[in-house]
Parts: C-alpha cells; sequence; structure tokens
C-alpha cells in the first residue's frame, strides 16, 4: 500500500521524502542497506547520479518520475527480487548488459578474469575464443569486442540464450556466434579447437546454495551456481570434454570460488596444466589459467 505521504496529491514532495519513504518500507521488509537501495532506486528513476540525489535532496521532483514505477520497484526489491533483474540489466566491465530471470547476474569479481586475458593477449595475441557457461555473454561478449577475435558463446540452458542473444545485438564489433550445447556431450567436432577459452562454471557446493542470501537462492538460476557436492564437480567432469576444443597450447581461464584452490588441485586435471591463480579483491584465489599440453 503507498504510504500516506506519497498518496497525498497535495503536497510537493522532496526527494528526501521519497527516500525515507523507500528506506522505511526496505527496513520492514528486512532488506540490508535500505540506505543504498533507496539512493539506488530514486537514481534509478531520475536517470541521475547518487550524488546529484544527495545535492538535491531537499528539492521537490517534477519531471521524469513516476509514482507508480516508485512503488513497483520498492515492491518488487521488498520481495527479495535483485535490483539487477528489475532494472533488466546490470554493468560489467564498463558495458551495459541486459540480465533477467534465468541467467546470472554479473559479478565484478569476475572483471579480474578479463583482465588477466587481456594482459595475455598482449604478451602473444589470441585468435579465437570459446565461452563456455555463458550465461548472459559477459565474457565472450566483451573478450570478443575488446581482442577483436571471433569468439563463440555456449550455454546449455534456452532461458540463459535469450539475454545472450539480446546482448549479442547491442555489440556492434561482435564477430562471433552463440551456441546451444551441453559442455558434458556436445563438444567434440561442434566448434573446432581454439587457443582460447574461458569459463563461469556452476562451482558453489550444493550444500552451501541454501546458505546463499535469498536474492541469490529464491531468484537467480541453480543451474548456473551449484556445482555439486565439493563445487567442483561439475568443472571435474567438464575438463575432459573441454580438451576435445583446445589447441595445443590453449589457455584455459577459469572463475572459481572461495576454498577452492585446494580442490582444483586434487582433481585430475587431465592434460591441463595448472599456470597460476589471480586473486579477487578480497583476497580469495578467483581466476586460475590452465594450458592445453597435448592431444
Ligand atoms: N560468484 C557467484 C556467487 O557467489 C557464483 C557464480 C558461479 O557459481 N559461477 O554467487
Amino acid at each position: 500500500m503507498p504510504h500516506a505521504a506519497l498518496s497525498s496529491t497535495q503536497e510537493a514532495l522532496t526527494l528526501e521524502d521519497y527516500f525515507h519513504v523507500a528506506c522505511q518500507h526496505l527496513k520492514k521488509h528486512a532488506i540490508e542497506n535500505p540506505a543504498n537501495e533507496a539512493y539506488t532506486i530514486l537514481s534509478h528513476l531520475l536517470n541521475k547520479d547518487i550524488a546529484f540525489i544527495i545535492s538535491r535532496f531537499k528539492e521537490t521532483i517534477h519531471d521524469g518520475f513516476s509514482k507508480d514505477s516508485f512503488w513497483e520497484i520498492l515492491n518488487r526489491r521488498s520481495q527479495n527480487e535483485p535490483m539487477a533483474y528489475i532494472f533488466g540489466e546490470r554493468e560489467f566491465f564498463g558495458k551495459n548488459f541486459s540480465v533477467g530471470p534465468g541467467v546470472l547476474i554479473p559479478r565484478p569479481e569476475t572483471e579480474h578474469l578479463l583482465e588477466w586475458v587481456m594482459e595475455d593477449h598482449v604478451q602473444k595475441p589470441f585468435t579465437h575464443g570459446i565461452d563456455l557457461c555463458t550465461g548472459s555473454g559477459i565474457i565472450g561478449l566483451c573478450l570478443g569486442e575488446e581482442l577483436s577475435i571471433p569468439f563463440e558463446c555456449v550455454d546449455t540452458s534456452d532461458e540463459a540464450l535469450q539475454w545472450t542473444r539480446k546482448n549479442l545485438e547491442q555489440r556492434v564489433n561482435f564477430k562471433g556466434d552463440i551456441h546451444k550445447m551441453d559442455i558434458l556431450t556436445d563438444l567434440p567436432g561442434k566448434l573446432g579447437k581454439v587457443d582460447l577459452i574461458t569459463m563461469n562454471p556452476p562451482y558453489i557446493p550444493s550444500a552451501d546454495i541454501h546458505h546463499l542470501s535469498n536474492d541469490v537462492k529464491d531468484f537467480e538460476p541453480h543451474l548456473a551456481l551449484d556445482g555439486g557436492v565439493s563445487g567442483l564437480e561439475f568443472l571435474d567432469m567438464a575438463l575432459k570434454e573441454i580438451q576435445s576444443i583446445a589447441q595445443i597450447g590453449c589457455h584455459l581461464y577459469l572463475e572459481l570460488g572461495f576454498g577452492q584452490k585446494e580442490i582444483l588441485s586434487s582433481i585430475n586435471l587431465n592434460s591441463w596444466k595448472l599456470e597460476g591463480w589471480r586473486d579477487d579483491l578480497a583476497g580469495i584465489p578467483r581466476i586460475a589459467k590452465l594450458t592445453f599440453l597435448s592431444e
């Protein structure tokens, strides 16, 4: 139900009024960091940055602000729906990606994977890439554009691939394609062999899924999160299959999670050699780089 102050047509409401109503509503529904969330909602509705919102706090709102949208966003967020789904987009690597139900929301730590690939490309240019478990396409579409090389984006989920296709439409300079494939059964022979493979596989241990925040576990696809008992069960099975699309010397860059450096060193890497790790900003070993040694 709309807040009484906001229902009144007599009163001129300031940004501060809307801010307080949003904070109260979010707090009532136990949403964490209500003030940050309230700023983000106002910033989205007014299409202005947060500094603008704060600097105009005492001003009344005139054009370009819909109370209905304000309440729709507030009510959806109060049910824990991720902001990226409500807004239909999330920024990643300086670009906007469309996202919604059925696809994983881009996380900032994935940017470390792109940075590492781009640094290596300067030393020894890659010629053709494949992005496995592509989801919204953030890794494959960004790297295809940044490196100016063809990139194939692969996923098994039809729901996720709808978002990949939508994001591909925005990438005018992208050379490459989108492929619906199951990595565990469909890879050999269909894509050829490349010198660069990237992958953000599902890596959360199954038993940890119910500890994730409600935003994640109730809304994001478990197919993109659940990596089996150890978290690396899917990867363990996939590494052998991925060899069929790797040229000798091909580099494979993987995003993994907390505590998985030890687990990766305990699984059979087949013909892959582990080159090293990069930490994320929290100091967690996040990106692993492997090289394919032999057929
Ligand atoms: N980084 C995601 C999270 O922590 C997990 C992504 C994945 O499993 N690939 O929620």
